[in-house]
């Protein structure tokens, strides 16, 4: 597929999205890239306590064997918790597994994502979504942090009836919007589908990612604004080492700065909000 070559040619990053909260760090979709950005940017692997793996595509769990050797600080502490779709523990007649069985056997707990399932973590509540995708195991997730509130992720995948009730209430709704208005592909969303998906799901702020080389060819901040005219939900298209700030009200910045912030003490601090950091204009290989 053409679009495989933002992740071959790291147009954008496809490391992943951090979540880090007061109690909890996490890490969702390990891409390809995942390690080096992590370090680079300052966050490392070793505070990650809790990985989610959407699906089997290179550009979503490519790098999840070293985050889970990274968790376990090099396999030497048994510790963390893996929610991942069946293709990635186990394979499918397509595709898989990613994450081998010695990989497995170094976490806590490893936990089957289904759609409709809901597991809790720390105060984290963990919904599975249901997604759309060339691997039939793939789902989404919304976390539900104490507090900053809910963040959903639809990962890849196709537009259908009822997807966007799961991310209703959601602060912020991340969409892996890979085409532009009027080039629609199968098992991935456009900004069309973006457009009726915020309509339904009105969360406070919905962020475009995982873009395709048309996508990037039609500029995202040009269809994120055009989703934004058309629900009036305020919506920004991602970039690479872009942070969220969820606190009363929601803030941007890049993950330059938090990084700067990590330079001066010698190692990562990281700030006690949560933060979401959006490296990963993924796509499917
Ligand atoms: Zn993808
Ligand atoms: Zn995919």
């Amino acid at each position: 597929m053409a679009e495989g070559f933002v992740t071959y040619t790291q147009r954008r990053w496809t490391g992943g999205i951090r979540f880090i909260d007061d109690a909890l760090q996490v890490h969702l979709d390990p891409g390809t890239g995942g390690v080096v950005r992590s370090v680079e940017s300052g966050l490392g692997l070793e505070k990650i306590r809790l990985l989610l793996v959407s699906h089997n595509h290179p550009d979503h769990c490519g790098d999840a064997p070293i985050f889970i050797e990274g968790m376990t600080k090099g396999t030497t502490r048994r510790r963390g918790t893996l929610v991942a779709s069946r293709s990635v523990l186990q394979g499918n007649d397509i595709t898989g597994p990613s994450i081998g069985k010695y990989h497995q056997s170094l976490l806590n707990q490893v936990i089957e994502a289904r759609p409709g399932d809901n597991h809790s973590m720390q105060g984290l509540g963990i919904d599975v979504s249901r997604a759309r995708h060339t691997d039939p195991d793939g789902v989404g997730f919304v976390l539900d942090f104490p507090e900053a509130g809910k963040i959903g992720y639809t990962s890849d995948t196709s537009y259908f009836n009822g997807i966007a009730n799961p991310y209703r209430n959601a602060r912020v709704l991340i969409l892996c919007t890979t085409r532009p208005r009027g080039a629609p592909l199968k098992g991935h969303l456009a900004t069309d589908d973006a457009v009726k998906i915020v309509n339904v799901a009105r969360p406070e702020i919905a962020v475009l990612t995982h873009f395709g080389m048309k996508m990037l060819n039609e500029y995202p901040n040009a269809q994120a604004k055009y989703v934004q005219e058309s629900t009036g939900i305020r919506t920004l298209a991602s970039f690479d080492g872009m942070v969220i700030s969820l606190e009363e009200e929601i803030k941007t910045k890049s993950i330059k700065n938090v990084h700067r912030v990590a330079q001066p003490s010698g190692r990562t601090k990281i700030q006690p909000t949560l933060e979401t950091t959006l490296d990963a204009e993924k796509l499917s290989s």
